[in-house]
């Protein structure tokens, strides 16, 4: 499973595909052009999957009677009892189909993951809905790491989408295989610091399962565990977290790097904390070390490298 390649569900029209109602489509440079080069798509369009064909008639999330339908508002017709149909058959399909993550279409009727314009009788919209797919999509994989594309012009966003589909995918193919805790205990600490940029409390909790592992069901204990270690990386990494995670391993290297050169890594990790460097910068001095040094827990640590260097996703400041 490792080998496989990593496959991400995306709304069809991101690829450049003219699947849109009016015959266009959205083409997102960054799936395409760079995360494309690691991952392989899974492509679904519900509108033309639902046999709407291209063109088509605009559609629109509309209240009527305390109730969401899905309608085009021009001929009137409503799409809502077809559309949740088909959404929950392929999203069921697409729960067999080893997805490690999910692109959306934004502010679609169908595929947008939040906000999306619900208009009252008056035609008034509100940014209160869930499109009718993604929703299907969110209840059937709570897991799965589902973004929208425009989020992902956010770097921090856009990080953390990319850290949850590689994680993902290291959790499932962990526990797809034949588990035992001494192996639970090498992923865990693996990920320590990488689940410490995110929350130090979730980390904290994750411990305590982990070291309740033999008192519980298996099956129980893996679900919690996925589903706490999936729930911990969705909090966003901020500066401060990031600054905790790199004085963390800068206490690693106490009795084994020269005073120069831990004043140097010391004085890097501010400039990071003052917003003077990315955090490539003092991540690869920290590589540096450890690889100079051989410091066997920090080179296990995933924080180093939790995704492909090329995407250049920790360059920003
Ligand atoms: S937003 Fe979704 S339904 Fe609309 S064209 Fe794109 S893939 Fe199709």
């Amino acid at each position: 499973m490792a080998e496989a390649p990593i496959r991400i569900g995306i709304s069809t029209c991101l690829l450049g595909k003219p699947v849109r109602f009016d015959g266009g489509h959205k083409r997102d440079g960054f799936l395409v052009d760079t995360f494309g080069k690691w991952v392989e798509w899974v492509p679904v369009c519900p509108e033309v999957e639902l046999g709407l064909g291209t063109p088509r008639e605009t559609m629109r999330l509309v209240r009527t009677e305390g109730e969401v339908r899905l309608v085009m508002p021009r001929c009137g017709r409503d799409h809502t009892e077809a559309m949740t149909r088909f959404a929950e058959r392929r999203a069921a399909e697409l729960a067999r189909a080893d997805l490690s993550g999910y692109v959306l279409k934004k502010d679609s009727p169908s595929c947008g993951m939040e906000r999306v314009k619900i208009y009252d009788r008056h035609g008034t919209p509100a940014r209160a809905g869930v499109g009718l797919f993604a929703a299907a999509l969110a209840a059937r994989l709570p897991r799965l790491p589902i973004e929208e594309e425009g989020r992902l012009s956010d770097p921090r966003l856009r990080e953390n989408f990319v850290e949850r589909v590689f994680a993902y995918r290291r959790l499932r193919t962990f526990f797809a295989g034949r588990w035992i805790s001494g192996g639970l205990v090498r992923f865990h600490t693996a990920h320590k610091l990488l689940v410490m940029s995110h929350s130090t409390v979730a980390y904290g909790r994750l411990g305590r399962l982990v070291a309740s592992v033999k008192r519980l069901d298996r099956a129980a204990f893996a679900n919690r565990y996925q589903q706490e270690f999936m729930d911990a990386l969705k909090v966003i990494a901020t500066v401060r977290r990031h600054t905790n995670a790199l004085q963390h391993m800068l206490g690693h290297f106490r009795d084994r790097l020269d005073p120069a050169s831990r004043q140097e890594l010391a004085a890097c990790i501010d400039e990071y904390r003052r917003g003077l460097v990315p955090l490539v910068v003092p991540i690869t001095l920290v590589r540096h070390h450890v690889r100079a040094l051989g410091v066997e827990y920090l080179a296990g640590q995933l924080y180093l490298e939790p995704h492909p260097k090329e995407l250049m996703l920790r360059n920003h400041v």
